[in-house]
């Protein structure tokens, strides 16, 4: 069996990395786009926060999150995984006492979230934190590094032979593959990719390789190199035009009214119908494929299953078959500092009611993110973009203060407009896996794990019902 996977993201490594696991060829295409996911995720697991009413998100981000430890231990090199845990925090005590309740809830089913506890000096845990904040600390939550999971999953992959290509896949309308270059001039940009996997369009089947893996639309897209003349932006690059208040927090006392912790979550209230809410939020001009001026006519990548996951720029790709797949972007600028001489490798997560999240990774770094925003496909690190996150930020840890910015990334959060993650058969020979919006560092690699299985014709890990295309 010969399975092509396109976008080589959190989701489609994953796939691959199961794919190969079982023995079948696998080759994966990704267009390295601009503002890809995955680079730019902040690398929260904390599923049991969130999504107290949607038990479909639960599930998935549940078992995604469950999945991490034998991962980690099957990869057996470092993905940035750590079990830090999670300081909720609020100014007001009683902000707490709903995730509380959620927690407790949840606990019997999710053992793995720990016993959580109150924590009379959150300082202590993270010291930049402003000292007036209340807190709850989930212990079993973890960060993660997003770059270094995907790399791990290719670089496993090319191991046992799969072929890692640079270079935009179009579909045909009967599900067959072609492949067409990639490049500057068309929004995209050639990496090296694996060792032994190929950058043309030349032959397939390239050595195994243990090499470092540049990773896709990785480093520099806000170092004044983005061309945008692949991914006009609706919204004029206005970032606050199209702001999205993904609050979802009701703010009151019972959990019954409470909404997922994070702000990042899902579309709260999905619109009537799903092209109704693509209408709503897609771009106007989306990064379609003929935005990414497709050159010539493509080298057919052989194939008996093909499994699309190519994260927002998933509906583009698809469009050829004939569905119509709400998927649009919702870009989050996120801000990486250094704090010289100080181990943050341990601090906690720091996930407030309100504002933005922070988390510790080594090398003393600190990550505080994220903005949340609707502006189409338009993958730039603005102005208001980062003063957002700085001064929101500095509210809740003023003890950053002096830490050094060292990077900003930006990356489009695939969202499938009906407010739910998206898997599935698309035709008997195309598989789709996208739509984890804010959760997709969390769940993308046991994403990864259900579309293999689909696309071998096996019975999922978990009922995927709740994620067909509608
Ligand atoms: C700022 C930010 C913070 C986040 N924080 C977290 C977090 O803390 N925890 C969490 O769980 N999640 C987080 N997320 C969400 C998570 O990063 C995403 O859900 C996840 O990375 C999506 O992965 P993906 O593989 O679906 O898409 P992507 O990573 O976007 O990959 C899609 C790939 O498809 C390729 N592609 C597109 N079109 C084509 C084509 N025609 N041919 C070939 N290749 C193509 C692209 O080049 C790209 O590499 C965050 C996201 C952002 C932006």
């Amino acid at each position: 069996m010969r399975v092509v996977v396109i976008g080589s993201g959190i989701v489609g490594a994953g796939a691959a990395y199961h794919l190969s696991r079982r023995g079948v060829s696998v080759t994966v295409v990704d267009a390295g786009c601009q503002g890809g996911a995955t680079q730019a995720g902040a690398g929260i697991v904390c599923p049991w926060v969130d999504h107290p009413e949607d038990d479909d998100w639960y599930r998935l981000t549940r078992e995604g999150a469950r999945a991490y430890p034998a991962l980690v231990e099957e990869l057996g090199e470092d993905i940035g995984y750590a079990k830090v845990g999670a300081l909720l925090v609020a100014e007001d005590p009683v902000d707490l006492e709903p995730v509380r309740t959620l927690l407790r809830r949840r606990h019997a089913g999710a053992p793995e979230m720990g016993d959580v506890v109150d924590v009379d000096t959150p300082t202590e845990l993270f010291p930049p934190l402003s000292d007036n904040l209340s807190a709850l600390l989930v212990p079993g939550a973890a960060r993660v590094d997003g770059c270094s999971v995907r790399d791990a999953l290719l670089r496993a992959c090319v191991a046992r032979g799969a072929v890692v290509r640079t270079g935009i896949a179009a579909l045909t309308p009967d599900g067959q593959v072609l492949l067409h270059q990639a490049d500057a001039a068309n929004g995209t940009r050639r990496s090296p990719a694996v060792a032994g996997s190929q950058a043309d369009e030349g032959q397939s089947g390239g050595p195994a390789g243990t090499g470092a893996f540049a990773g896709p639309g990785d480093g520099d897209a806000f170092a004044g190199q983005v061309n945008e003349g692949g991914f006009a932006d609706p919204a004029g690059g206005n970032a606050s035009a199209g702001r999205v208040d993904e609050g979802g927090i009701a703010g009151r006392a019972d959990e019954g009214e409470y909404g997922s912790w994070r702000q990042a979550a899902p579309m709260a209230a999905p619109l009537a119908t799903p092209l109704a809410a693509a209408r709503a939020h897609a771009p106007a001009a989306p990064a379609s494929m003929e935005a990414l001026r497709l050159a010539g006519e493509g080298v057919p990548v052989e194939a008996d299953m093909v499994i699309v996951a190519a994260g927002a720029w998933t509906g583009e790709v698809c469009r050829p078959l004939g569905v119509e797949l709400p998927v649009f972007p919702r870009r989050g600028q996120i801000l990486h500092a250094t704090m010289e001489g100080v181990d943050t490798a341990w601090w906690p997560i720091i996930l407030p009611r309100v504002g933005p999240y922070l988390l510790g990774f080594p090398d003393s770094r600190v990550v505080v993110g994220a903005t949340v925003e609707d502006v189409g496909f338009s993958p730039r690190v603005t102005m208001g973009g980062l003063d957002e996150v700085i001064e929101a930020g500095l509210r809740v840890a003023p003890g950053l203060f002096n830490a050094t910015v060292t990077e900003a990334r930006v990356g489009l959060r695939p969202v499938y407009a009906p407010g739910r993650a998206l898997i599935g058969r698309l035709t008997d020979r195309v598989v789709v896996a996208t739509g984890l919006s804010a959760y997709g560092l969390t769940a993308g690699p046991f994403t990864g794990e259900i579309a293999a299985a689909l696309a071998l014709g096996e019975t999922p890990p978990i009922d995927i019902t709740p994620y067909a295309p509608a």
